[in-house]
């Protein structure tokens, strides 16, 4: 499947209409299957301002069969589409970083409301050049991101299968769990490192071939929704409520 091509939300929605076959017309039938899917109610704009940073892993055990739906980045478009329309206040913040970062499909903390939208999910999709399993680069570039909005709650997604080939694995699953903020490990058809289940702010969810649609979708929407006044997220049988550190300013 030729991801890239239809993984880019309401663009790609246009460009695989009219197709009568193939990849084209199964994407846009999941489409509409996701978005008869609903996530519960996405409450108020947070109190405090708050950054939700993907970090997304696009290597060839992701891309080429863990990712077990093929449409991760479509079910995080939806669920980051259902809190942008409701976001009023302007000080929810969205940041897309790649394994392969610098990638053309990272996008800089923007703001997640009905105007800039469009530039959040232009993120969604895989690189034009995509090969890394090495989660170290993308989970810096977090806390840089982090600690340029230090004022912001920030909430961290990482989707990933975790056949990482980091120099040091362990030292980067460590650097994941002390993230400063919130932290869903989005695992893709594999068991999650054991390490994420002894932090508090860390909350695992998994998705395989048998997960049924919209479960990313409803797992990704309670995170980013987790700050929100008011926020009733429909439960995906998966991820705990959300909770965050004592002190979750950045440091770095
Ligand atoms: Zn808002």
């Amino acid at each position: 499947m030729k991801t890239g091509e239809i993984l880019r939300g309401p663009a790609a929605h246009a460009d695989v209409r009219g197709r009568t076959t193939g990849s084209g017309r199964r994407a846009a039938e999941y489409m509409r299957s996701l978005s008869r899917i609903p996530l519960g109610n996405p409450g108020r704009c947070p109190q405090r301002p708050s950054l939700f940073v993907v970090v997304s892993d696009d290597s060839g055990s992701v891309c080429g069969g863990n990712d077990p739906l093929g449409h991760r980045y479509d079910e995080i478009a939806y669920a980051l589409r259902k809190v942008g329309a409701r976001c009023s206040c302007h000080q929810e913040l969205v940041s897309i970083i790649h394994f392969d970062v610098p990638t053309d499909a990272d996008v800089p903390a923007t703001t997640l409301d009905r105007r800039h939208l469009h530039a959040v999910l232009e993120g969604l999709r895989v690189p034009s050049h995509a090969a890394s399993s090495n989660l170290g680069p993308a989970l810096d570039a977090a806390y840089r991101v982090a600690a340029h909005h230090p004022a912001h709650q920030a909430i961290l997604l990482a989707a990933t299968d975790f056949e990482l080939f980091d120099p040091d694995v362990d030292a980067v699953l460590n650097r994941l769990v002390q993230f400063p903020g919130a932290v869903h490990a989005l695992v893709l058809n594999a068991d999650p490192p054991p390490i994420l289940a002894r932090y508090p702010n860390v909350t695992t969810s998994r998705v395989d071939p048998y997960s049924s649609i919209g479960t990313t979708a409803r797992n990704v929407f309670a995170t980013i929704t987790a700050n929100r006044r008011g926020a009733l997220p429909t439960p995906a049988g998966g991820p705990q409520p959300m909770s965050f550190p004592e002190s979750s300013t950045a440091t770095r």
